[in-house]
């Protein structure tokens, strides 16, 4: 009899699952709790899928050999509990499509940064005439890439949510790029849960793969003397003075070492990057170090490094107003991101925050709103929590209820100079779609005044 694969949840990765899992001739059925979008059930559709949307029916689910399960979707709701209790398995998209291919995976994990990396590491690759995909959070799912294109590369953007339902799956290349307290309500509260899904992305490797992390961050390095890690390992770091492989900041030339067994093989001048920002440099270091574990040729990775275009709503300059610059960071949705966000700015800054409060920590900001932020434009339905960390703190600070307002009143607040800076640490979808929405109508707002 045909093994039947039921897939949980219908977005862009549960509809690319669907489609490898029926190309492998399983018998395959997706059910969604919600709607399904028209695009995806045109998919479904097109290769013969069945499916049901809007409910989940046991009968229908509770008969899987193998459950493949959205990342949105936790553990927790009634039908995964189910499913466990009676001893089937629940994999991710990812682990499921890996299955299928021989490609070599570069996979990007971390707190932030992770789309910004992927990106830049997909844009090296590409230059270098690499066959490559680029995976995850933008554009088409792991699953229907393996399903329809053959490439020999992968630069896959994971999340822990993604790690936490991935058991055989073994990374060739991993990136661990920071690890911040983020999305605690689906790790019992408790960051080492959290902590533990981020290093899941050494699991199944040895020395025949590779590990590049960022040294600086104390949890990383914390954890990693706790585990008996065998993959071999690459750092990059700004503080460091030098590393054995991997790379680290000259602060008095003000260029990235690229180093190989305590060789310099590259360097490159912070000043040429294309992306900016402490966080960027950062970001810039991993991709250099994978792509020098790729032999990729150095003028390749240098010009790469320089020509980058940064994806929208990450630190996008939008326009300056009568002197006043104007930068959307809607994507910022935690604390740590604002961090780097205000760290990146140089001028006076008018800071509009706010959104969906995920149980916050604002005291990691607190020096720098006091030495940069001379007004705060609060923007969400609930601002209680921005009033208590920063009321005392910062001169000026005020409730607005639309895009349109904020961005009127951080307008009117600002001078020559100054910087207004959408940098929200929050989720969006008090007052909007999504994040892209909410960058979308600030760039719209600012284009008005
Ligand atoms: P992710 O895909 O992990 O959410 P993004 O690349 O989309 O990361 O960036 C999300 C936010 O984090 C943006 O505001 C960006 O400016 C900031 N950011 C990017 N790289 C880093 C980094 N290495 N450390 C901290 N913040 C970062």
């Amino acid at each position: 009899m045909r093994k039947r694969i039921v897939i949980l949840g219908s977005g862009e990765s549960g509809t690319g699952a669907a489609v490898l899992a029926a190309l492998q001739d399983f018998d395959v059925f997706v059910s969604d709790k919600s709607s399904i979008e028209e695009k995806y059930k045109k998919v479904l559709k097109e290769y013969n899928v069945q499916f049901e949307e809007n409910q989940h029916s046991p009968e229908l689910i509770l008969n899987a050999d193998e459950v493949i399960k959205s990342p949105g979707i936790p553990d927790t709701v009634p039908i995964v509990v189910k499913l466990l209790e009676s001893g089937v398995p629940v994999i991710s998209e990812l682990e499921f499509a890996a299955r299928y291919t021989q490609a070599v995976k570069i996979c990007i994990t971390g707190s932030n940064g992770k789309t910004t990396t992927a990106m830049l590491t997909y844009h090296i690759l590409q230059k270098a005439r690499l066959n490559v995909g680029l995976a995850g959070n933008i554009g088409k799912s792991f699953a229907y890439q393996v399903a329809t294109e053959n490439f020999d590369y992968y630069v896959i953007e994971i999340s822990s949510f993604q790690l936490d339902n991935m058991y055989q799956f073994k990374s060739e290349l991993s990136i661990l790029l920071n690890i911040t307290p983020d999305h605690l309500d689906r790790y019992d509260y408790k960051f080492q849960n959290y902590v533990d899904s981020k290093f899941r992305i050494l699991q199944n490797t040895s020395n025949k793969e590779s590990f590049i992390y960022c040294s600086d961050d104390e949890t990383i390095i914390k954890e990693i003397k706790k585990r008996n890690i065998t993959t071999t390992q690459f750092e990059f770091s700004q503080t460091k003075k030098s590393v054995e492989n991997g790379a680290y900041l000259n602060k008095t030339e003000n260029e990235i070492n690229y180093i190989s067994n305590n060789k310099q093989q590259m360097t490159m001048q912070i000043d040429d990057l294309a992306i900016k920002g402490k966080h960027n440099v950062y970001n810039s270091m991993a991709a250099g170090i994978i792509a020098q574990c790729l032999n990729i040729r150095k003028d390749i990775i240098r010009e790469s490094l320089i020509d980058f275009r940064n994806v929208a709503h990450r630190l996008e300059s939008v326009i300056s107003v009568h002197g006043i610059k104007f930068i959307n960071d809607s994507k910022a949705t935690n604390v740590n991101s604002v961090w780097y966000a205000l760290e990146s700015v140089e001028s006076n800054i008018v800071w509009i925050v706010g959104g969906i409060d995920k149980g916050n920590d604002y005291s990691i900001l607190t020096d720098l709103v006091k030495s940069k932020v001379k007004a705060i434009v609060c923007l969400g339905k609930d601002n209680t929590a921005l009033h208590k960390a920063f009321g005392d703190i910062v001169p000026k600070i005020v409730d607005t209820g639309s895009m349109l307002e904020a961005v009127r009143t951080a307008y009117y607040l600002g001078k020559k100079d100054d910087t207004v800076l959408l940098s929200p640490a929050c989720a969006s979808f008090d007052l909007f779609d999504n994040y892209e929405d909410r960058g979308n109508q600030f760039k719209l707002a600012v284009r008005t005044l």
